[in-house]
């Protein structure tokens, strides 16, 4: 199956990663759990709106962010499992157009098991069997281009159920769905 895997939220650490550089740069001490809603960001730093928050997300020791973030416990480890039973992963995530070429050093650094990527606002014109998303907003579009597919929604405090969808709390249960899907025992939510 091709599986369309969102990267930050999903794979990659977003939040922890700009939440150290920022209690690192202006003394803060912001934990790393603090963001529970899609657009928390200006409410937990000085930043008075997102556009301020990305010119400064785009110059962090010398690359953007994007360039300096963890994975997920288990991320890439069931991704490559899922690559080995023959899956196909296909990456779609949105990025500035300054985060692109950081984005491509970064998946080639840690090494994801994919021969397709993406960058993109509308992942629904990615044609994929299995979608997995963090952001409510695409897991609602998604379903709504795409009603006959698996959308799967990793849950995280920032999302909410989205009817007609699927939810995994972790990696090994992403996994688990789509072994499920593979031997016919899971539908599309
Ligand atoms: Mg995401």
């Amino acid at each position: 199956m091709r599986l369309g895997i969102d990267l930050d939220g999903v794979v990659a650490n977003f939040n922890a990663g700009w939440i150290a550089f920022y209690n690192d740069e202006f003394g803060t001490s912001i934990p790393i759990d603090a963001v529970d809603s899609w657009d928390a960001i200006p409410g937990l730093t000085h930043f008075s709106s997102m556009p301020a928050f990305w010119r400064w997300a785009e110059h962090l020791d010398g690359a953007s962010l994007f360039r300096h973030l963890d994975t997920f416990p288990g991320a890439v480890e069931t991704l490559w499992g899922l690559a080995k039973r023959g899956h196909e992963i296909v990456i779609l995530t949105t990025k500035p157009y300054w985060a692109i070429h950081d984005t491509f050093a970064w998946i080639s650094e840690r090494k994801l098991p994919t021969r397709e990527v993406h960058i993109l606002d509308d992942k629904w014109r990615i044609d994929c069997d299995v979608y997995l998303d963090d952001a409510p907003h695409n897991v609602y579009r998604i379903h709504r281009q795409r009603p006959d597919r698996v959308v799967v929604r990793f849950a995280r405090p920032w999302n909410h159920p989205v009817p007609g969808t699927l939810e995994v709390e972790d990696w090994e249960q992403f996994e688990d769905l789509v072994l499920g899907l593979e031997a016919g025992h899971t539908s599309p939510g």
